[in-house]
């Protein structure tokens, strides 16, 4: 599916690598002034997908010629005089995010041949914006994962040590941007899956409170727990994004009407005074030594800077994974309904409509996402419905409140994104249990719609990254934004680069 044969060959090969270090801020002041065009940077992206995609496998569709049409667009609108908040930025989309006339998988082999007649809403923002866009990028099929193992098409690898995964289930997106092969890019966070890849490639990746962003055009699978979010090298870059795509859009009735605060401004206030909350029950059993030690660490460096710290308790979170694979499974069981082989992607004919049906059904979806829709079609079913999905949804009010309690202490609360770094390939895939372990400590945000971050913190003695998760109140994007800036200027984590890429 990937296509390369349009990628033009490079003037100036000596200055290439350097234009994709840039990272976005970078980028767009370099536009600004001229000293370097869209093409160029577009065409450095581009070189550079053709130079380490087929290893690392982040992309499955490169969409080459528009993004050349894009950036000249983009290079002709600046000689114009006009400006935008991303004119002539090379960035990339994950595949659950629909694209207008560019197919649209969401990784799974029953979208095959999918062309959305509209773009997402996040997308169009984008593209107002000025983005250029690269491509489309691999992920767990239908978001279902938390390793990008489950592809329906291919694996994506660690950019940081290509024997590991990227984390998911947006490992593409993770991969692209780590593996300089994109500015920054898309991702969408159901119960970790920006926040789980940004820590495991060395991103700043935010996932939005719940109604921040619009989820028109998102491709559903928890429809109460989705945001898409962005993911970047730096956080000033994630707060440009953020900037673009926030805000009610009249196309998604749960987007919120709450005024999007100018996040830049924000970021840059300092943590005097920020009152950072520890949750005890983070920090039990199975934390990596590294990871603790990386995050409590980057705590006490936080209250260095100003910040005070204090315990706080989150009771509930014990029944947070539970709950999150009842309601998450429920909703897909009830969003993957539609893929029947009559109106999108892959069919199979077989006789008659029923057995159409199944044969599409059996042959266009995995494994995981199959046994996903037999979990949520059996806590819905008639019988079961109040033991499973009615007490999940009495359990996750209390994880709710939880939330809203401990924000009464706290501005943000501080923690890891997973209790270890990245994983060998194989190692988690053959017990789904053990997979869904990985989502712990991310999974209670989306449940209680609050909004969350992860920052470059530090390696472990593999040399693997490790994220600081920062979670606040819903809507307080702004204070998310400020404590991860201010920690980011202390360090040079996030400025570290892959081997592989160096
Ligand atoms: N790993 C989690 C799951 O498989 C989260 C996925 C996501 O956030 N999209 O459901």
């Amino acid at each position: 599916m990937t296509d390369y044969k349009t990628i033009p060959t490079p003037r100036k090969e000596a200055c290439m690598s350097a234009l994709t270090d840039l990272s976005l801020t970078e980028a767009l002041a370099k536009l600004e002034s001229r000293e370097v065009s869209s093409l160029e940077l577009t065409q450095a992206h581009l070189q550079q997908i053709e130079r380490y995609d087929p290893q690392v496998q982040a992309y499955l569709t490169v969409s080459a010629d528009l993004a050349l049409e894009q950036a000249r667009a983009a290079d002709a609108a600046r000689a114009r005089g006009e400006s935008a908040p991303l004119l002539g930025a090379p960035l990339a989309i994950k595949d659950v995010l629909s694209t207008k006339g560019i197919e649209t998988t969401c990784a799974s082999k029953i979208l095959k041949g999918y062309v959305p007649v509209f773009n997402a809403t996040a997308v169009q923002r984008l593209l107002d914006a000025g983005m250029v866009m690269l491509g489309k990028l691999n992920m767990d099929e239908f978001a279902m994962g938390s390793s990008t193992e489950n592809s329906g098409f291919f694996l994506t690898r660690n950019p940081w040590n290509l024997d590991y995964v990227p984390g998911g289930s947006s490992g593409g997106s993770g991969a692209a941007v780590a593996a300089r092969m994109a500015l920054g890019a898309l991702g969408s966070d159901t119960g970790g899956s920006i926040r789980l890849p940004g820590s495991f490639c060395n991103l700043a990746a935010l996932k939005p409170s719940y109604g921040r962003v619009s989820r028109y055009g998102l491709i559903a699978y928890g429809s109460s727990l989705d945001q898409t979010g962005p993911m970047t090298r730096t956080v000033e870059d994630c707060a440009r994004i953020l900037q673009v795509i926030a805000g009610h859009d009249p196309l998604d009735s749960t987007s919120s009407k709450a005024p999007v605060p100018n996040y830049l401004d924000a970021m840059r206030q300092g943590v005097q005074g920020l009152r950072v909350g520890l949750p005890k029950q983070y920090f039990g059993e199975g934390l990596q030594r590294e990871v603790r030690e990386a995050v409590m660490q980057a705590v006490e460096e936080l209250e260095a800077m100003g910040a005070s710290v204090q315990d706080v308790d989150l009771p509930y979170s014990d029944y947070a994974l539970a709950v999150y694979y009842i309601i998450a499974t429920s909703e897909a069981s009830a969003n993957l309904a539609r893929y029947d082989g009559i109106r999108f992607g892959l069919r199979v004919e077989k006789g008659d409509m029923i057995a159409t049906y199944k044969a599409t059904r059996g042959a266009g979806f995995g494994d995981e996402v199959k046994r996903r829709i037999m979990l949520g079609t059996y806590a819905l079913s008639a019988g079961y419905y109040d033991a499973w999905y009615g007490k999940a949804q009495a359990v996750r009010t209390l994880i709710k409140r939880d939330f809203e309690r401990a924000f009464e202490q706290v501005d943000v609360l501080a923690a890891a994104v997973s209790p270890t770094t990245a994983f060998k390939f194989g190692e988690n895939s053959a017990d789904p249990l053990q997979m869904y372990l990985a989502d712990i400590l991310t999974v209670p945000a989306n449940l209680a719609g609050v909004c969350g971050m992860s920052v470059p913190c530090g390696f472990d003695d593999a040399g693997l990254p490790i994220g600081l998760q920062l979670l606040a109140p819903p809507m307080r994007e702004d204070t998310l934004l400020r404590a991860a800036y201010a920690y980011e200027q202390a360090h040079d984590w996030h400025a570290r680069k892959p081997a592989l890429v160096s």
